[in-house]
């Protein structure tokens, strides 16, 4: 597969009176073209941060403070604003969790829809206005709903409209933070399906951020799991879910039911992650890992890439196999 999206070292700090917070620390990761690409962890460990850092959405006090974004090979972190203009929509789209975050409320959807295609296309306001009702048939709306405004549609809806303005110039990327959070199961299947559906029709790659990690083995060709701002882990999904490497990973994985099986115990992850203006020396994850050794506490582990994908964590050697059994491993926090 051709590589659509390449993030490289990417560094993002948020400046507060109290210090800075490393909010995202050496994030490297690509995305294929036509591949979906999940982002996971809990809340505050940087998947929105990165995404807005790859979209150009951060706003002081957060920035950028190192490494790189390409887009099919172009640079995004250094474009002025009015070149990244041209390539929003028209490549990069990003679906934010509330589709009140995307959408004017004061603004009828059509007019919406019409002010983002005649920013990039040449064409007529009819062409635009039949170009909208197409785009709102491919998320099962009725072309009379142009004429609604926001708060006049159900909460599915408004997100389906989301999608169809993300779909308007056809993009390579789309970007979709939390896109069901808001929503019942329900409407949440109906929107996964339809975005599916609608990947599959047009081929376009997605990012897609969410702290549910059921719903990412369930979409998502690889994951990314981040921690305390690190991308401590990626994996193909089916072998993320039997061979999970990394012990965060594995907690992630043991915090959630299975709907099939045996009823089994859950057990979470003991304690909260950390403080990321003063993160704990070495490994980040220490103080809550059952693996945790002497080395873990004063040396950071680097991400091994290897044919599994990557992982951060000092139980696996250079070439990403365990050093020693888990059970052995070291002394137990
Ligand atoms: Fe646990 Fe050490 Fe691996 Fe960090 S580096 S996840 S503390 S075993």
């Amino acid at each position: 597969m051709e590589s659509l999206l390449q993030v490289d070292k990417l560094n993002v700090v948020y400046d507060s009176p109290k210090g800075q917070v490393k909010a995202v620390k050496d994030v490297s990761f690509t995305i294929q073209k036509g591949e979906i690409f999940g982002l996971v962890g809990e809340s505050g460990c940087g998947k929105s941060t990165t995404a807005f850092g790859i979209s150009r959405l951060l706003r002081p006090p957060a920035r950028i403070t190192s490494g790189s974004v390409k887009l099919k090979g172009r640079e995004l972190t250094t474009l002025t604003d009015s070149e990244f203009d041209g390539i929003r929509w028209s490549q990069l789209s990003i679906i934010l969790q509330s589709a009140m975050n995307n959408l004017n409320p004061v603004i009828k959807i059509q007019d919406q829809l019409i002010d983002a295609i005649l920013a990039h296309k040449k064409m007529t306001i009819k062409e635009a206005i039949k170009h909208s009702e197409f785009l709102l048939s491919l998320v099962d709306i009725q072309p009379d709903r142009l004429r609604s405004f926001p708060h006049e549609l159900s909460g599915g809806m408004r997100q389906r409209v989301v999608i169809a303005m993300a779909l308007a110039l056809n993009p390579d990327l789309i970007i979709m933070d939390e896109p069901t959070t808001a929503l019942d199961v329900v409407v949440q299947n109906g929107i996964i399906k339809k975005t599916l559906d609608l990947q599959k029709k047009f081929g376009f790659s997605i990012l897609f951020i969410t702290h549910d990690l059921p719903l990412m083995l369930e979409i998502c060709d690889r994951v990314g799991v981040m921690y305390a701002g690190e991308l401590v882990e990626v994996m193909r999904r089916e072998d993320l879910l039997q061979n999970a490497r990394h012990p965060y990973t594995q907690g992630l994985l043991r915090s959630f039911p299975s709907l099939q099986g045996e009823k089994t115990r859950l057990e979470g992850i003991p304690g909260h992650p950390p403080n990321l203006i003063n993160p704990p020396k070495g490994c980040s994850f220490h103080p809550r890992c059952p693996h945790a050794m002497a080395l873990c506490r004063v040396h950071e582990p680097s991400a091994i890439h290897d044919r599994k994908g990557i992982v951060a964590c000092h139980l696996y050697g250079e070439e990403g196999e365990m050093s020693e059994p888990l059970s052995t491993a070291g002394e137990i926090n």
